[in-house]
């Protein structure tokens, strides 16, 4: 068996800051972050031993301190979290903040907001819980209930799929010929790196595991480009979800992560897919023949 990884996989820089300053700030002060800093149970795990509070909601903040995640949120959020008096702490990614900033500027040269992404995930809900009137959506579905608008400024949640993004705001300028149809491409680079990365991955495997949390929008993403190209794809959250009769002795194994997957897990997957190659030849026959 033969295992190779993606070029481009596993943390960004953007959440590698968010945990730095998190773990920095609680060993001066006692800190509380606003949600979910990244979706990966392993690195929440490893921040709560730090004695760091996650809480999901203002009245569950229990430090004077706060800090909102990597994923951002609205200035409404912002001041309200202020106005109980506690010292806001911002780890919002800068290439999130390029998201808000893009919006913001359409919003103003009076184009109708699109964006395109899950909607009630807490970035997405940060772009929006400012505007007055917007849409958000991901499918087909989602273009064929918009409404005609004269402009329409279209953005994306930073971790959609590049491929999906782009058919969709093709859907929209197809449906609404009259309208002015304005894309901002806010995928950030480090996504669109893996998203290629694993396109390239799946080509030349037999096998690709996705190693992301179970909540990870961009993992998600990974595991569906890699199964358009790859029959046999898996997602793992850690070593400890491997299966054995996932892998036929003879395979090129490809390993890719989402953004928020640590290099540790990363490294603990690798090394238990080895370990599994050794008993993959008694389940191949029985599984892919
Ligand atoms: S996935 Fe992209 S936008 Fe999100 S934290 Fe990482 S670099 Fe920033």
């Amino acid at each position: 068996m033969k295992i190779i990884r993606a070029e481009h996989l596993g943390m960004c820089f953007g959440v590698k800051d968010a945990i730095a300053l998190a773990l920095e700030t609680a060993r001066r002060e006692p800190l509380t972050i606003l949600g979910d800093l990244v979706h990966n149970e392993t690195v929440l795990a490893e921040l709560r031993a730090e004695g760091i509070r996650i809480g999901q909601k203002p009245a569950e903040i229990g430090t004077q301190t706060v800090m909102i995640t990597a994923h951002g949120a609205s200035e409404r959020r912002m001041g309200e979290t202020r106005k109980l008096g506690l010292n806001v702490l911002e780890a919002t990614c800068p290439l999130v903040h390029v998201a808000h900033r893009s919006l913001a500027r359409l919003v103003q040269e009076g184009f109708h907001p699109v964006i395109i992404g899950k909607r009630d995930h807490v970035e997405v809900r940060g772009l929006t819980e400012d505007l007055d009137e917007f849409d958000v959506g991901r499918g087909e579905v989602d273009v064929a209930n918009l409404r005609e608008r004269s402009r329409f400024g279209v953005v994306s949640q930073t971790t959609q799929a590049v491929d999906k993004v782009r058919r969709l705001v093709q859907l929209i300028r197809g449906r609404f010929p009259k309208s002015e149809v304005r894309f901002v491409d806010t995928i950030c680079q480090p996504t669109k790196q893996r998203q290629n990365a694993a396109v390239e991955l799946a080509q030349k495997c037999d096998a690709v595991v996705v190693i992301g949390g179970a909540h990870s929008n961009n993992t998600h993403e990974l595991v569906k480009t890699c199964s358009r190209i790859c029959r046999r794809v898996h997602h793992v959250q850690t070593a400890a979800d491997l299966r054995a009769e996932w892998f036929c002795a003879k395979d090129n194994v490809g390993i890719t992560a989402g953004t928020s997957t640590p290099d540790s897990v990363i490294a603990a997957v690798e090394e238990t897919i080895r370990g599994l190659a050794v008993k993959s030849g008694e389940f191949s026959k029985a599984i892919y023949s």
